[in-house]
């Protein structure tokens, strides 16, 4: 019999708020975890304040075993945290153990009842409301994991009961001492619970925030790469191409920075379809495309200008060096035939013209146009370069 996992079955919005869910929780636990190691650092505090007031009341060996106890319990209860907060992800693991130190700390403090109290009225009251205290200064670190909240009221309440049960015959108020206490804590749990709800929905939707904002952020870099590279070929394309221009025309104007441009047409591309296809025709484009921008420098850009019709981009660069680049893309073209299925022969014809200051984009890119013409009507396979300019 196959196995169905029930989150198959489930539409991934809901599988989504699922996990979202369970990050929640973990870490909210997480946060627990670093939110009692604090609270038990600030523990001895807790120590110096009882100790001061059943001081000279209380018999020395009873006070000496409650701070043995506790020190006890409080150097465990502090490494078990430590493991905790060093396995990262791995807390879910760690459930039982910080319920045990939340146990551990409650009975801790129980036992006071049984080592502390009945000695004088005065003091006992002063150390229910120090047990009343130490409750509602715990409460919030449990907020986002208020079941280990539980477990140390529980166990609070449990040790205090039966330390007052067990003293009854000289602890007067026993009955009263085990039902305010019990009427308290539970007071606690019930306002920590629906608090604790809202924090744990309020993280998982600062995740969930987090998630979409990051999906956001990873769409808007895709949407900008699809606005201004060529889908085909992976160059640029002839929006990202006329915005790259105007930048280099504005810095050629202000800061006099020469660039070249060279203009790529295919020869006899036509033909490449009607024999071959079209399917073919564009694996030819792709492998003419990769072929131009492994002969340019980092700096310089590639763009499909058109159909068949590459321009290049060469900044700093003058008219002498940027035809020894189109020199060396016509070679390389023509060198060996293209990684296509036929392997096919290609040459091209490269029109090349330099930027001068006045000139607008359309005025350049007509200048090495017409040189592609040039070298069409000169035979093909060769690389014209523009007239110097009137100006010069
Ligand atoms: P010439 O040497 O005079 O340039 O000859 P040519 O055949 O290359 O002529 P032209 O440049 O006018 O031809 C362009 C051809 O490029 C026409 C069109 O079928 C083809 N073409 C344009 N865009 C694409 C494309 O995206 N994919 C394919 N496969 N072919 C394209
Ligand atoms: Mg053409
Ligand atoms: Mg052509």
């Amino acid at each position: 019999m196959s196995h169905v996992n029930p989150e198959d079955a489930m539409p991934p919005a809901a599988v989504s708020a699922k996990v979202m869910q369970t990050e929640a929780l973990e870490l909210g636990f997480s946060q627990c975890v670093h939110a009692m190691e604090r609270t038990l650092y600030a523990t001895p505090v807790g120590w110096a304040l009882a100790i001061w007031l059943v001081h000279g009341v209380v018999p020395r060996v009873n006070v000496l075993q409650w701070l043995a106890l506790f020190f006890v319990g409080w150097c465990a209860g502090l490494l078990m945290l430590r493991r905790m907060s060093k396995a990262g992800p791995r807390f879910a693991k760690h459930r039982l153990g910080l319920l045990v130190v939340a146990g551990v700390d409650g009975m801790c403090w129980g036992s006071s009842v049984l080592l502390l109290m009945t000695h004088d009225q005065r003091v006992d009251a002063w150390l229910v409301i120090v047990l009343c205290g130490v409750v509602s200064v715990n409460a919030p670190t449990y907020i986002t994991y208020p079941r280990a909240f539980r477990v140390l009221a529980a166990a609070l309440w449990l040790t205090a009961s039966a330390s007052a049960v067990a003293l009854r015959a000289r602890f007067d108020v026993a009955p009263q001492l085990i039902a305010g206490l019990l009427v308290y804590l539970a007071m606690v749990v019930y306002t920590l619970r629906s608090i604790s709800s809202r924090v744990i929905e309020g993280i998982r939707l600062q995740l969930e925030n987090a998630a979409l904002a990051d999906q956001l952020r990873q769409s808007l870099v895709q949407v900008k790469h699809q606005a201004s590279t060529d889908a085909l070929t992976g160059q640029l394309n002839r929006r990202a191409l006329d915005l790259a221009l105007d930048g280099l025309i504005v810095e050629g104007d202000r800061r006099g920075r020469m660039f070249s441009l060279l203009m790529l047409d295919i020869d006899f591309f036509k033909h490449i379809n009607d024999t071959h296809g079209h399917g073919v025709g564009d694996l030819a484009l792709q492998s003419v495309a990769q072929r131009i921008a492994a002969q340019l420098r980092a700096g310089d850009l590639c763009a499909r200008f058109g159909g068949e019709e590459f321009v290049m981009l060469l900044p700093s660069t003058d008219l002498v060096q940027a035809c020894e680049v189109a020199e060396r893309i016509r070679a390389k073209l023509e060198a060996s035939p293209l990684a296509t299925e036929p392997p096919l022969a290609i040459t091209a014809s490269i029109g090349v013209a330099t930027y001068e200051t006045g000139m607008s984009a359309e005025a350049l890119l007509g200048a090495a146009d017409r040189e592609v013409y040039a070298a069409k009507r000169s035979g093909r396979n060769q690389v014209c370069p523009a007239r110097p300019p009137r100006n010069s």
